[in-house]
């Protein structure tokens, strides 16, 4: 589960790290009203689950009121790589002379968390780690023994964090552990701290996700969770019960297990082709699944054709076919196309069975992902 940024936020000022004053809005008149009570100059931030809301215009600062109107107009209803704004964050803006990024996450490499701190804050911390792994300081933590005050220090000081904020920083991330530790969090990180200039450090961006399995021993975050607008395919996958994650492509791809679908993707995308999803319906194919997965890719506006691996194990091969059969007779028209490989058992009954006027059957999955590629092309050329 993903905290928004305003909740993570509210976390994070509990625990007693400095964060700018910030009211949470829905509406221009919200954001008016807001920025005048905290006073200019403002940061107007959009609070969806995306990364580099800052690039993509996301984020805005305002000057007066004129500004603040502008852009909760703005950023309000806009779409953010698939996420429609409807809430912003008015925050008192920080007049900043450095960033830094201060995190905590799960190595699984050294099966230990890891506190990490960056002079190169501000920016994407997934690449700074590619092309500059060096300028990420990185201390393990024993969970046992928790964080130990010296490894706080270490950390900063390796990563150059200038003196003057050097003992404010540390202190952050004692608390970030802290939190992580208490929290059944799987990642938490601001990026950026800001550092002022007069030395004061700030909190001005702020990552929190939970892991889902502990959500039932975390009450106070699992409420926070009826308060995020999920995407409204991931709210659908939901309800469907369906494992689902949105991608940036335009191939639709649909199977029943996790590592079939995976690999799935990673054909597409071997053979030129973009994701546009992960979608796993789980065991079986009963009609019913099929046409709730058929629903969520035929409504996502990104996908040009699908692909639809499906495993026949103890659901055979031609009770499998059927329900595709089903799902799609209750389409009035297939608004994309899609390509079936079917294997396991009764897969060669299950082709048989499968009408071929409402989708491609292929027998290999090489041939299938090909196929909906170039599917996928034709729409987009
Ligand atoms: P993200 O793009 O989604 O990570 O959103 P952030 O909250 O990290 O903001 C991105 C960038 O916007 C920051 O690194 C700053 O450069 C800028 N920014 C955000 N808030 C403020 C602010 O209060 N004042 C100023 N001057 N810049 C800000
Ligand atoms: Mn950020």
């Amino acid at each position: 589960m993903k905290l928004h940024e305003y909740q993570a936020k509210s976390v994070f000022a509990d625990a007693g790290i400095p964060t700018p004053d910030a009211t949470l809005a829905s509406s221009v008149d919200e954001v008016v009203e807001a920025a005048e009570d905290i006073g200019y100059p403002v940061a107007v931030k959009a609070q969806v689950h995306v990364g580099g809301r800052g690039k993509a215009g996301g984020i805005k600062l305002a000057e007066n009121r004129e500004e603040a109107e502008q852009a909760a107009e703005d950023i309000l209803g806009m779409d953010l790589k698939g996420y429609t704004v409807e809430r912003v964050l008015v925050e008192e803006a920080v007049n900043f002379k450095n960033e830094l990024y201060v995190g905590v996450t799960m190595d699984r490499g050294e099966g230990k968390p890891v506190a990490m701190v960056s002079t190169k804050g501000g920016v994407n911390i997934e690449e700074v780690a590619e092309e500059d792994p060096d300028a990420i300081a990185r201390e393990h933590v024993d969970p046992a023994f928790g964080m130990h005050p010296y490894q706080a220090r270490k950390v900063v000081y390796d990563a150059g964090v200038p003196k003057e904020v050097a003992s404010d920083v540390a202190s952050i991330l004692t608390t970030l552990f802290q939190l992580w530790d208490d929290s059944d969090a799987s990642d938490i990180e601001i990026n950026p701290v800001m550092i002022t200039e007069d030395d004061e450090v700030v909190a001005a961006d702020a990552v929190m996700n939970i892991d889902d399995d502990a959500l039932f021993r975390q009450p106070d975050l699992a409420e926070m969770e009826e308060e995020t607008f999920e995407d409204d395919l991931e709210r659908k996958a939901g309800e469907y019960g369906f494992d689902y994650v949105r991608l940036s492509g335009n191939t639709g791809i649909i199977g029943n297990g996790a590592g079939l679908v995976m690999t799935t993707l990673d054909l597409v995308d071997y053979y030129g082709g973009e994701p546009a999803n992960f979608l796993d319906i789980g065991g079986g194919a009963k009609a019913e699944r099929v046409a709730n997965a058929l629903d969520m890719v035929f409504s996502d506006e990104n996908v040009d054709a699908v692909v639809f691996n499906i495993f026949g194990g103890i659901t055979r091969g031609d009770e499998v076919a059927k329900g595709i059969n089903d799902a799609l007779e209750q389409f009035d028209e297939i608004p994309k196309k899609v390509v079936v490989r079917l294997a396991g058992t009764n897969a060669e009954e299950g082709r048989e069975i499968l009408n071929d006027e409402l989708v491609t059957v292929e027998e290999t999955l090489e041939d299938a992902v090909q196929r909906a590629v170039e599917y996928a092309e034709e729409v987009e050329a």
